[in-house]
């Protein structure tokens, strides 16, 4: 029997961990893997990119898990600089643009696998694309900022556009290279996937840190000096003076090619698939990572949440179906992790307004605690916030800022949501404590118990 033919588009996370897989389960002999990526890179991490700006890793190398031509020793025909412009899914072919000759070919497939990513929100504002203004999107993007700022001296201005987890990482790694930095953001608070009272904490912190924090704020052109290179961004009220500016405004799913072709798209513009990553209607294309809306296993509903750790997962699913195994990816229950410096920040679950529009009535409640017992030398301060559902207590989500051993500590609010557990069951989990680690009730712990009082209060 010929081998089917696997066509993935996209080599990064999903498209590439989805070809390692499927060829770990099949030779060549049965199934012949091709992988298009426009890039010059296969299997980076984008996540590195701001230790790498901050100094902290070396790259761009480190930050690459694998090759092109450790992909083709495995068996995977990988296509460098080469673009899939179009899609044919009736013929079962896409057409592929080799970037540097210019040659366009039809290429058959038995099963395609989407894996196009997502695209940096970059609005068109005068000066946006003046020498000096940085997207952070790519291992070239981080190579022309880590060159612009290796170029740079110390003491000159940096103004970061968003203060997304992204943004917030960027400003730390300006920081680090001794820049003063100003964030500049549109919303109330930095980090608008928290709660309010939890962004001020983090507002707080950065400020603490020499970061100039602006709110509430739009920028509505970038400044250039007579050499054409950036001097300032503009807002309604003032200028900012910058020698580097920084992009961190967000993404949308990398769907052209998708929409085209007439596949399923949500609201925002992700893939629609099923549990098994099949694109809803489609029996041989499959789709993942940031290109994709993911269920939201709290509300219920699908939402684009582009993080490397559901492209990863998406990837495997898709290899082990693609060979004829069967996965699923049940959802996600939305937890994150981020530092600006020494303050870390994390959170699972719904937020205040998450929940408010799901039309659930919720108790939250928030604590001060330590990371470690309070008499050991090293405890930080950590506020741990919970929403839980009124009447039933279940755990609705977590939200956590504070300093080491903060962020990771959502991993346990992450699994308790995900069985379904109330705050109530929560408070006698069996984590593990010494002096170092934790105080004797685990900050998690501390607030479960308050949360589930609030709910015994308001029942
Ligand atoms: C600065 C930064 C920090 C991040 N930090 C974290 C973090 O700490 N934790 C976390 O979980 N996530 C993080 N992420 C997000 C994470 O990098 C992404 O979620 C992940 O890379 C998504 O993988 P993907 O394979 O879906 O898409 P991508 O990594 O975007 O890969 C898609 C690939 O498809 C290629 N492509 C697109 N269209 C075509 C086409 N038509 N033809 C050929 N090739 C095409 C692109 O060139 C790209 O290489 C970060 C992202 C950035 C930018």
């Amino acid at each position: 029997m010929a081998a089917q033919r696997l066509v993935v588009v996209g080599g990064d996370a999903a498209g590439m961990s989805a070809a390692s897989r499927a060829r770990r389960l099949r030779g060549p002999g049965e199934l012949e893997i091709t992988a298009f990526e426009r890039g010059r890179f296969t299997s980076y991490s984008a996540c590195g990119i701001p230790y790498w700006a901050g100094g902290v890793v070396d790259g761009p190398d480190a930050l690459i898990a694998r090759t092109p031509e450790e992909h083709r020793d495995r068996g995977i025909d990988v296509r460098m600089r080469t673009e899939v412009t179009a899609l044919d899914l009736q013929g079962r072919r896409v057409l592929a643009h080799d970037l540097d000759s210019g040659e366009e070919r039809w290429h058959g497939f038995d099963h395609l696998v989407l894996a196009t990513g997502a695209r940096p929100v970059r609005p068109p504002l005068e000066g946006i694309d003046a020498p000096g203004v940085h997207g952070v999107q790519t291992l070239d993007d981080g190579r022309a900022l880590v060159d612009a700022l290796d170029g740079g001296a110390a003491g000159r201005r940096a103004v970061v556009v968003g203060a997304g987890y992204i943004g917030v990482e960027m400003a730390e790694a300006l920081v680090r290279r001794g820049y003063a930095v100003t964030v500049v953001e549109r919303s109330a608070q930095p980090m608008a996937t928290l709660d309010p009272d939890m962004g001020e904490l983090v507002r707080d912190a950065m400020t603490g840190m020499g970061i100039e924090v602006v709110t509430d704020t739009e920028v509505t052109a970038v400044r250039t000096g007579p050499d054409g290179r950036v001097r300032a961004v503009a807002t309604a009220d003032r200028e900012y003076p910058a020698d580097v500016v920084v992009l961190g405004l967000g993404v949308r799913p990398e769907t052209t090619l998708a929409r085209a072709a007439g596949l399923p798209l949500g609201a925002s513009g992700g893939l629609l698939t099923d549990r098994s990553m099949r694109v809803r209607g489609h029996e041989n294309v499959w789709a993942g990572g940031d290109c994709t809306e993911v269920l939201d296993l709290v509300s219920g509903r699908t939402r684009h949440i582009a993080l490397g750790t559901h492209a990863n997962k998406h990837g495997q699913v898709i290899g082990t179906n693609v060979a004829g195994g069967h996965a699923t990816f049940p959802g996600v229950v939305g937890t994150a992790v981020s530092k600006v410096c020494d303050l870390e920040i994390a959170r699972t679950g719904l937020l205040e307004a998450q929940a408010r529009e799901e039309g659930l009535r919720y108790v939250s409640a928030t604590v001060e605690s330590t990371s470690r017992a309070g008499y050991y030398p090293g405890a930080r301060p950590m506020t741990v916030k919970m929403l839980a559902e009124h009447g039933t207590g279940r755990l609705l989500g977590v939200q956590i800022v504070g300093r080491e051993g903060a962020a990771k500590r959502v991993d346990v609010a992450a699994v308790a949501l995900t069985a379904g557990m109330t705050v109530d069951q929560m408070t006698s989990l069996d984590l593990g404590y010494a002096p170092p680690f934790s105080p004797v009730w685990d900050p998690v712990l501390v607030a479960a118990r308050r949360a589930a009082a609030e709910v015994a209060a308001a029942s």
